[in-house]
């Protein structure tokens, strides 16, 4: 079975128990959660029984530990993550607005992340991947910006594929090369997953089909459009095959899309069909907003069959 690698963040998430607009006042927040779009996708690649690990950096604090029992229990080689005396775990404090949009503070740059880079331990990691998952929300500081080209060169170098989610948060866009970080990758990727906007991100198109058009002849392999809970859409040479989300109780989105690309991801690496790869990615992205917190919902191959069966014809 092919190994997935990942290099990004691992933070914990602490969350408003209240909807409203951002953190000016005094509200009850419900944490940590361990999270982090990197080690969300990883943890549900992992929890589906594909060989996997991450790249990444934590403190020498609870924050940091209760990510690792979690990626460890569930599977996750973590070895190449580090751990850092001198700065905290990364954090991501949310909270959700009526409309259902998020506000964040972030703690990450600043944080064990900024110690990220290609250590002993990993370059053993990636001298064993045949595939490489980047996340957008993790090309924020120029150290992890470095070490996932660095990343992306060996991969590539032993015939390996890259998938790229650009998980773009509006708080991030203005960073200082954000933009040149998220070309680079681009140009790198094989398989691409955005979300809403973002499929417009690296082409000049008005209409979707233009936009997968001119995506695949920049080189991607595949491009697999997420649309929260109306489902998903893959395109690549072969054609187009679009799939409705299931219903689900959306207790909390927060990681569905991480983990509809670990499970998309996981699928696509077993040459699996498009549609058949399409409903268990839907179906990891439904079990996931179900459940609260944003690496809880991360469920095992059995568990997504069981949900299928018990949802076959319901689409
Ligand atoms: P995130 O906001 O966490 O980055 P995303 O925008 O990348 O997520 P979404 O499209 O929100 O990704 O969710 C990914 C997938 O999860 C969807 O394509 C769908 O299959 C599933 N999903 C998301 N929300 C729901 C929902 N409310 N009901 C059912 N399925 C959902
Ligand atoms: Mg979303």
């Amino acid at each position: 079975m092919k190994k997935v690698v990942t290099i990004g963040e691992i933070v914990v998430e602490i969350m408003a128990t209240t909807i409203g607009d951002g953190f000016l006042e005094p509200i009850s927040l419900m944490g940590p959660f361990p999270s982090g779009a990197p080690a969300i996708f990883i943890d549900q690649v992992a929890r589906m029984g594909q060989p996997c690990g991450i790249v990444s950096f934590v403190g020498d604090d609870d924050f940091g530990r209760t990510n690792l029992n979690r990626l460890r229990q569930d599977g996750v080689d973590c070895s190449a993550i580090g751990v850092d005396p001198d700065r905290p775990t990364g954090s991501a404090f949310v909270r959700y607005r009526d409309d259902g949009s998020r506000d964040f503070v972030f703690n990450i740059r600043h944080s064990a992340c900024a110690s990220i880079a290609i250590t002993a331990e990993a370059k053993a990691l990636l001298a064993e991947a045949d595939h490489l998952h980047v996340m957008g929300s993790s090309l924020g500081s120029g150290g992890t910006v470095t070490a996932i080209r660095e990343s992306i060169s060996t991969i590539k170098q032993r015939g390996g594929t890259v998938s790229f989610d650009p998980n773009i948060r509006k708080e991030m866009l203005g960073l200082s090369g954000m933009r040149e970080a998220l070309e680079y990758v681009f140009s790198e990727t094989d398989l691409f997953l955005p979300s809403g906007d973002e499929l417009y991100l690296f082409c000049n198109a008005a209409t979707e089909k233009d936009a997968l058009l001119q995506i695949l002849s920049c080189g991607v392999t595949a491009v697999v459009i997420k649309r929260g809970a109306a489902g998903s859409s893959f395109f690549d040479a072969e054609g187009y095959v679009s799939m409705s989300g299931f219903e689900a109780e959306e207790v909390d989105p927060t990681g569905a899309g991480d983990c509809f690309g670990g499970a998309l991801v996981t699928c696509w690496l077993r040459g699996m069909a498009p549609r058949d790869a399409l409903a268990i990615a839907n179906a990891a992205g439904a079990l996931a907003v179900g459940k609260r917190g944003p690496m809880e919902g991360a469920a095992t191959w059995d568990e997504i069959e069981q949900f299928l069966l018990t949802r076959q014809g319901s689409q």
